[in-house]
């Protein structure tokens, strides 16, 4: 195949991978946007394997690589479950940062195999791309295993705040600019590797002292820089595909991001530089004292909503847990039947990864002009009867507006107070993600639902049945 009908194809993959961009920015089109996702990603694959013309070998050992990667990957898409996969992409995430360390690595070994020069004499251009590329993928790789470790609860999600952090980090940047350009000069193995070890640390540095709210911000952060080193390894490879889909990846992870640090009143800058919103966290959460919680049940849930005007549904991250939402969407057709207005508002960081409560939400069918975001319906919770509220703790949490020490103070909350009646469902008093108490558990105008989600609400359909 000629190097140009090559660049064709790739151009073309390049644009079924915008147009699954597209797709996927909308529920209604987003299994359209997969098909063509898929589709650039198999063109790409086969324009690259006919423009190498491996030997056999070659060949077999490639197939050999997507058989075990591709098979590995249908097995954990298959088992995983729903609340488990911001922690899988995450370590999806750490798997594109070590591929761009291994294929510089390649590269600065056996710089001919792709034309980029020769042992000990490798283009400069090559050089920039190729320590840019693995200081990315670097930082990439060590701070998806460190987000992976605080999604999966196996490191405390709170911010770990080391002494002199900001201080260590920006001298370990500088280190790392000196280290690139002595490597460039040199071409010294050594030097490279140490630029690998900097850039190691420095992605563990980064990413430690980020907790609480902050996470959902770091996973598309690192989605994005998942991205810039893959559109790296394209520079170094000489391959337009990878450069166009890393771009894009780099891009709409870091668009993402913007979108979220608005969403949560957070600063972009701060958080990209590790943790610095991290200085506020304080104690966890208020003195609540000795106050007592109004308890109540199905029956009382269900003889409040069946009454009720209107009602808000506010899923959280327990919703996935219970996986309620079948459930869910039954008690709201009920509630409609009964002739009660219906709606649900979404977060933007509800759940354990953007588009968490949406994705669940579809799954169950629910219709998609139900579904508000939290600045297109914030403002009717004060007109509303029940504000339902089943699984989300921190996203309703009003030490956001007034507790200046709170680790979440800042963020948008849903208005969830404001109705006449909030109904929390949730298994005990216990705190969310950010692990800080919720005064609203202790309102008058709070009753809790102590139990399973899913439980909980099946109970209120038969409940509402009767
Ligand atoms: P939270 O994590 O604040 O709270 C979830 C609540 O669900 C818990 O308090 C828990 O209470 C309850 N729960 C758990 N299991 C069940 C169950 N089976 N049945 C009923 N209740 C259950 O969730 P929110 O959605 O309100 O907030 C999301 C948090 O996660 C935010 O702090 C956000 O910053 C963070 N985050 C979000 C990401 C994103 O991209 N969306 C990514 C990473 C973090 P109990 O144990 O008492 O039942």
């Amino acid at each position: 195949m000629s190097v140009e009908f090559a660049s064709f194809l790739y151009l073309v993959s390049g644009v079924l991978f915008i147009l699954a961009l597209r797709g996927l920015s909308h529920p209604t089109s987003s299994r359209q946007g997969n098909i063509f996702g898929m589709a650039g990603m198999g063109l790409a694959v086969l324009t690259t394997l006919l423009l190498a013309g491996p030997s056999l070998g070659g060949l077999a050992l490639i197939v050999l690589g997507i058989a075990l990667g591709g098979g590995a990957g249908a097995v954990i898409a298959r088992r995983i479950p729903m609340t488990a996969m911001p922690q899988l992409v995450a370590a999806f995430h750490s798997l594109v940062g070590l591929a761009a360390v291994m294929v510089a690595a390649a590269a600065l070994y056996a710089p001919e195999s792709i034309g980029i020069g020769v042992v000990g004499a490798i283009h400069a251009q090559a050089l920039v791309e190729m320590s840019i590329g693995v200081a990315i993928g670097a930082i990439t790789f060590t701070g998806s295993i460190v987000a992976f470790l605080k999604l999966d609860g196996r490191m405390s999600g709170k911010p770990i705040l080391l002494p002199s952090r900001h201080l260590v980090n920006v001298a370990l940047a500088v280190l790392l600019v000196a280290l690139v350009i002595a490597f460039a000069a040199t071409q010294s193995h050594a030097l490279f590797w140490l630029v690998v070890l900097v850039s190691l640390a420095l992605g563990v540095l980064l990413i430690v002292p980020i907790g609480g709210a902050d996470m959902p911000v770091v996973v598309s952060m690192l989605n994005s820089y998942s991205g810039w080193a893959a559109a790296g390894i394209g520079f170094t490879l000489q391959n337009l595909a990878l450069i166009i889909t890393g771009a894009l990846v780099g891009s709409s992870g870091a668009i993402l991001s913007y979108i979220m640090c608005k969403g949560m009143n957070r600063s972009f800058v701060s958080v990209i530089l590790g943790g610095f919103g991290g200085d506020t966290a304080g104690p966890a959460g208020a003195d609540l004292g000795d106050r007592t919680v109004k308890q109540g049940s199905a029956e009382d849930a269900a003889y409040l909503m069946k009454n009720a005007g209107r009602v808000i549904i506010v899923p959280g991250y327990g919703m996935a847990v219970a996986q309620a939402q079948h459930a869910l969407r039954e008690m709201a057709d009920t509630l409609k039947r009964e002739g009660v207005e219906v709606k649900y508002a979404i977060h933007p960081v509800a759940g354990r990864m953007p588009g968490h409560m949406n994705v669940l939400l579809a799954e169950a069918n629910v219709p998609y002009d139900e579904v508000f975001e939290l600045e297109d319906i914030n403002s009717e919770f004060a007109q509303t009867d029940v504000a339902f509220v089943i699984g989300a703790n921190d996203v309703t949490n009003p030490s956001a507006r007034g507790d200046k020490t709170s680790p979440i103070y800042g963020m948008p909350i849903l208005n969830v107070d404001q109705a006449q009646t909030c109904l929390f469902i949730k298994r005990s008093l216990g705190s969310g993600y950010a692990g800080i108490d919720n005064s609203l558990f202790y309102k008058d105008n709070t009753m809790m639902l102590f139990a399973d989600a899913k439980k909980m609400v099946e109970d209120i359909v038969k409940a509402l049945a009767h």
